[in-house]
């Protein structure tokens, strides 16, 4: 592993535990800031994989990298919402089984996998574009820890169990990090991969959470997320 790998697979990883540690303490600042955090995650994680994994999958994969993508967005919808019974980002507010907790742990383990996927494959293009796509990973991972968190709670887990819960999604971007480079399908097909599930957490895990909500915060909250991704990228072009 080199060092970038490392640090931001451990601070995704910490970023699950913070957003974890946040509704097992009762934090309610972070529910109260949730919504426009989603709101500006869906924007930068659009833009990175409009912008940046797309152009980059097909330059890697050719025509096949879209039929990989849409594959790759089509498994997670199965893990999610198939495999898993009931998912949604956002603080669980009514009583759930343990099974659609339990569930939901598994189906979201194959989508914080290729979040790890992601990264490393998108450091193997450059380092600019690896920072991108980790900013991406690491502005979902504390409403992601948060969800499965208060999911564990309202299926009546207690505080430890909701907190290993969000470990597991940690840990499974950290393995995705490490077997990227070892496994020929993630080496060859990793950036179509990410590009499908990135689409999907954009795009069908936090635009649902929010498109309903009035008013004018949250729209602006998506713009800004947007407009922090053109920031972030011409830092790290600078950088580079
Ligand atoms: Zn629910
Ligand atoms: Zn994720």
């Amino acid at each position: 592993m080199t060092r970038a790998e490392i640090l931001y697979g451990v601070a995704a990883a910490g970023a699950n535990l913070l957003g974890a540690l946040a509704v097992t303490t009762r934090a309610r600042w972070s529910l109260k800031a949730l919504d426009a955090m989603l709101a500006v995650a869906a924007g930068f994680i659009l833009s990175v994989a409009l912008l940046d994994l797309f152009p980059e999958a097909i330059a890697a994969n050719g025509t096949r990298g879209p039929v990989v993508m849409l594959a790759a967005y089509l498994l997670v919808h199965f893990t999610q919402h198939t495999i898993g019974q009931h998912f949604h980002f956002g603080e669980e507010t009514h009583e759930v089984t343990q099974v659609v907790s339990v569930s939901a742990l598994v189906g979201l383990l194959m989508h914080t996998f290729v979040d790890g996927v992601a990264v490393a494959s998108s450091l193997r293009v450059s380092s600019a574009l690896g920072a991108l796509v980790f900013l991406a990973v690491l502005l979902h991972k504390f409403p992601e820890g948060l969800a499965i968190s208060s999911l564990f709670l309202a299926a009546g887990a207690g505080r430890t169990r909701a907190l290993l819960a969000a470990a597991a999604l940690g840990a499974a971007t950290i393995l995705g990090i490490v077997v990227t480079s070892q496994l020929p399908v993630l080496r060859d097909y990793g950036l179509a991969i990410s590009a499908g599930v990135t689409l999907y957490v954009g795009a069908s895990n936090l635009v649902p959470e929010f498109q309903a909500k009035r008013g004018w915060k949250i729209p602006l909250s998506f713009m800004i997320g947007c407009g922090l991704y053109f920031a972030a990228r011409s830092i790290t072009a600078a950088v580079r």
